[in-house]
């Protein structure tokens, strides 16, 4: 064979195998492989085909703070659904009155974790825009942690399009005041109703909007006793978010697992030590990983700690992607490159870090804040850390404050809110409807 006829194979990857479909490597692959596949034999995901049907029975919005919004189960009044089918690919998406599904009970989903979502806000700004914040990284997520289990795929820019429309249609009515915002629950799931275990070979997308309290306000205190996740220092008098680090015996996620993947799979079974922290007065469980008890992430939200490190230097550490351990989450990105561009006195670095160099910069005096990082929490700053025994204590829970956390905060909520003009916060066109 002329050495002209040898296709040139590149080396393969020391840690990841290409050809595996589970890595985020093989993720990326699937999505190239669907996405260079220029004849599709079925339909793709199609905004433009999007068809509306106004309710007939408007609800009321419900106060800021009062007991509905608490309860963070009240929708507005429409949804946005897309059915996809392996016969005929993407039917035309909808936006429809909210209501029930009708998914049989052999639904894959229903057995066997088949969904994936996404978690955002809109935000009615200071000059009356409403915004999205960053919202191409969630249509790219949402596309990889469908593509990791075997849910159909799509063109992001397409299942953007419909979010907009759909926050476009409803943000009138359900964020009418600058400073308003609304949770947006972009979802998929697998609706076949067959309980062989393979890929679904029917899927349903789905978009809902939920009022939410601002867990990170001060002012939120719960009125409803049976508030879901509600943050509760404030009525402890405690100020900023208490964690209890998990026991050996519990992992979130491992490397080569599916926890940089936003799946329901995640969560389901985090609930147990989720309430154990709670009945103990902790709000969040910090999740640790291996016998060196490295810090992983906080519940829903990334972490982050502000010290002086071993060389007297001030830097902002937060666990790294790498292996596939933490979620990918869109705060975490925009907290790192606003530091690197703003900051120049702060070190940036994502590595691993453990629990006992946390110990040992709170006995030397170096450690200096702690805070978790996420849509849902946005920025909280953490008073103290249970761990095995021992409390990791931070400035913020022996009265002090946390000023560094307060700053990116209050710089991301100027984004959001059109204070800043930044291409992170990107428009969105209103239909006035109501
Ligand atoms: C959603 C999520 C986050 C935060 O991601 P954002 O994009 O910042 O909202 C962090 N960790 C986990 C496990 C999550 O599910």
């Amino acid at each position: 064979m002329a050495p002209t006829a040898v296709t040139p194979v590149s080396p393969p990857s020391p840690t990841l195998d290409s050809t595996s479909k589970l890595t985020k490597a093989g993720t990326e692959n699937t999505i190239a492989k669907t996405v260079s596949n220029t004849a599709p034999a079925v339909a793709e995901l199609d905004a433009s085909k999007c068809t509306i049907t106004p309710t007939l029975n408007p609800k009321r919005v419900p106060a800021p703070n009062s007991p509905e919004v608490w309860s963070q189960g009240y929708t507005s009044d429409h949804m946005l659904t897309a059915r996809w089918t392996e016969k005929s690919g993407w039917e035309s998406p909808e936006i429809r009155p909210y209501g029930p599904l009708s998914i049989m009970p052999t639904a894959s989903v229903l057995h066997y974790a088949t969904e994936c979502f996404e978690g955002m806000k809109a935000y009615r700004g200071d000059d009356g825009k409403v915004r999205l914040f960053r919202p191409d990284r969630n249509a790219k997520r949402f596309l990889q942690s469908a593509t990791r289990i075997a849910l159909p795929g799509f063109a992001p820019e397409e299942f953007l399009k419909l979010l907009k429309r759909f926050v476009g249609f409803e943000a009138s009515k359900w964020i009418s005041e600058p400073g308003h915002f609304i949770y947006i629950r972009p979802t998929m799931i697998a609706t076949a109703p067959a309980l062989g275990v393979q890929k679904p070979r029917e899927a349903l997308l789905y978009i809902m909007m939920v009022m939410f309290p601002a867990l990170d306000e001060p002012t939120a205190v719960p009125t409803s006793p049976s508030s879901g996740t509600q943050m509760g220092q404030e009525a402890k008098g405690a100020k900023g978010m208490r964690l209890l680090a998990s026991n050996h015996d519990m992992i979130r996620a491992w490397p080569g697992g599916f926890g940089s993947a936003k799946v329901g799979a995640n969560y389901g079974p985090s609930l147990v030590a989720q309430g154990e922290a709670r009945e103990r007065g902790y709000n969040q469980i910090l999740w640790l990983f291996g016998e060196e008890c490295y810090v992983t992430e906080a519940g829903g939200s990334n972490f982050f700690v502000l010290w002086i490190n071993e060389s007297g230097k001030k830097e902002l550490v937060t666990a790294p992607l790498g292996d596939g351990v933490i979620l990918e989450g869109v705060t975490r990105a925009s907290v790192l490159d606003l530091v690197r561009r703003s900051r120049p006195d702060v070190e940036v670095v994502e590595r691993k870090f453990t629990m006992e160099e946390l110990i040992k910069a709170e006995k030397e005096g170096r450690l200096l804040e702690g805070f978790g990082a996420g849509t849902a929490f946005f920025i909280a700053p953490v008073a103290d850390i249970h761990f095995r025994g021992t409390d990791v204590v931070f400035p913020l829970g022996k009265g002090g404050d946390a000023e560094f956390a307060m700053g990116i905060k209050k710089d991301l909520k100027d984004v959001m809110y059109g204070r800043a003009s930044h291409e992170w916060g990107v428009v969105v066109p209103e239909e006035k409807v109501y």
